[in-house]
């Protein structure tokens, strides 16, 4: 009989479009581990203050009334039949509309609300709570699991993300230009890098990976390499 592996837990922050989901995503189908897109419940959140009048399109944000807000919320993702998760407010399928423009241009000024912040990491500790998990967002491996046993941190120029979350857009059928998503994806970077709670920086103890010039393939076995290697030396321990 197969012994059962020691499970771990992946952290893997970077910057808007770094490509840290989909690497996340495939390393978490490649291991049998759940993945959670912190980032989604961020975006869901800010949906959620955009329809319901807590946030405006330009930005102003009221932050006592949308934290107020928050326990009526329950934020969940639901496996597809092709393999991806969809987010889901309140069961409602949201994956559409938080990948959309409106969303990302007010999703960090959501995102640095302290009380946001200390809900959403609370839910993600606690999809971890078991490990067996990779999560990808901007604090996973400093504040939301500053000791998981892999932490990754992925950087790439602000125009080679530009031009793929352009692309992807494009393909989803959005009317976007490139300035303007490069403009986003720029924006994005300094309120993530500036705010006061958990700003994004990398933990002392993660592993850069440069992946502009990686290919899918290439950044998959980079990772699974990584992931073998810490969890080959625990169960030797
Ligand atoms: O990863 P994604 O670009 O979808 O995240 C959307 C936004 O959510 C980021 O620009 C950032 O402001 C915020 N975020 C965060 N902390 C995380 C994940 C995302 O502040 N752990």
């Amino acid at each position: 009989m197969e012994t059962e592996r020691i499970k771990i837990t992946v952290a893997i922050d970077g910057f808007s479009s770094s490509g840290k989901s989909t690497m996340a995503r495939r390393l978490a189908s490649a291991v049998g581990y759940r993945y959670i897109d912190s980032g989604a419940m961020y975006r869901a959140v800010a949906l959620f203050g955009l329809d319901n009048g807590f946030v405006s399109s330009d930005g102003d944000v009221n932050a006592d009334a949308l934290v107020d807000a928050l326990p009526r919320i329950s934020i969940d993702f639901v496996p597809q039949p092709d393999g991806s998760q969809h987010t889901t407010i309140n069961g409602v399928d949201v994956e559409s509309q938080i990948r959309q423009l409106r969303v990302s241009n007010v999703v960090s000024l959501v995102a640095a609300i302290p009380a946001v912040r200390h809900r959403l990491v609370a839910m993600q500790q606690a999809f971890g709570v078991e490990k067996g998990i990779v999560m990808d967002g901007r604090d996973i491996g400093t504040t939301v699991f500053p000791d998981a046993e892999l932490k990754i941190y992925v950087d790439a120029s602000a125009e080679t993300r530009a031009q793929r979350r352009f692309k992807e857009l494009v393909e989803k059928g959005s009317a976007v230009t490139y300035e303007e998503v490069l403009a986003n994806v720029v924006h994005r970077d300094h309120i993530d890098q500036t705010r006061e709670e958990s700003p994004l920086r990398k933990a002392s103890d993660a592993i850069s990976l440069d992946n502009s010039s990686m290919t899918l393939d290439e950044q998959d076995r980079w990772l699974i390499d990584q992931f073998e290697r810490v969890v080959q030396s625990l169960e030797k321990a």
